[in-house]
């Protein structure tokens, strides 16, 4: 077993947040009628890419209904369909379409995961889960020298910097700082509360895509 494939075991069988615990376990058994005959994962979700990698994007947690469902981060929701379309606009996925952990889908030199890895009601884990899971994402950060990291959103903007021991700069979309030899970049995250509005572009995620990418 390789380290990523360690970390992503340890993840897996993790119970620390009992309220996270109930309700990812709740809405995997309840369902969401349009999924009613799929079987949910209901588990904390693994880091997702290549092991190999240099090249990392933290999101927040995942959906209850995307990778919640399907296993796999930023799969089976809206908020990856956009991502992974950017993703493969720029050349890192191999192909756009994320629905569900047979899909075909690879990334090359970059890997995926997220500050929380279950799902939260309302989609917000609250500050003692980010600390209980904290301790992943400092393990990820530290096994290797990223090139770039692609930061989804505030809070994982502000985690980020938290576990490198660096203060984060102010968060805006295309937001940038380097912590040696690391370059950090900052998106707004692809939920729809942003997408729906017109708070990100697909042309806004492409720059920042872009920037990441050729870091
Ligand atoms: S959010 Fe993280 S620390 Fe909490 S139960 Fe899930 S994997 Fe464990």
């Amino acid at each position: 077993m390789n380290w990523f494939e360690a970390l992503n075991s340890e993840i897996t069988e993790c119970r620390r947040c009992p309220r996270l615990v109930e309700w990812r376990e709740k809405v995997a058994s309840e369902k969401r009628r349009a999924f009613e005959n799929e079987l949910y994962w209901g588990r904390p979700v693994p880091c997702f890419g290549d092991p190999q990698g240099t090249r990392l994007i933290v999101g927040l947690a995942p959906a209850a209904h995307g990778a919640n469902r399907t296993g796999r981060m930023f799969t089976g929701d809206r908020s990856g369909d956009w991502l992974y379309r950017a993703l493969h606009r720029a050349g890192i996925a191999n192909q756009a379409r994320s629905v569900s952990v047979n899909d075909g889908l690879e990334v090359c030199d970059a890997v995926i995961a997220a500050v929380c890895h279950c799902a939260p009601p309302d989609n917000k884990p609250t500050p003692s889960e980010i600390s209980n899971c904290s301790d992943y994402l400092a393990r990820l950060l530290r096994h290797r020298t990223w090139r770039s990291i692609l930061c989804l959103g505030l809070i994982s903007w502000n985690q980020v910097h938290r576990e490198l021991g660096s203060k984060a700069p102010k968060f805006a979309h295309g937001a940038e700082s380097q912590v040696d030899p690391m370059r950090l970049i900052a998106s707004y995250h692809p939920s729809q509360q942003n997408t729906f509005t017109g708070r990100l572009t697909e042309e806004m995620l492409d720059a920042v895509v872009k920037a990441w990418a050729s870091a």
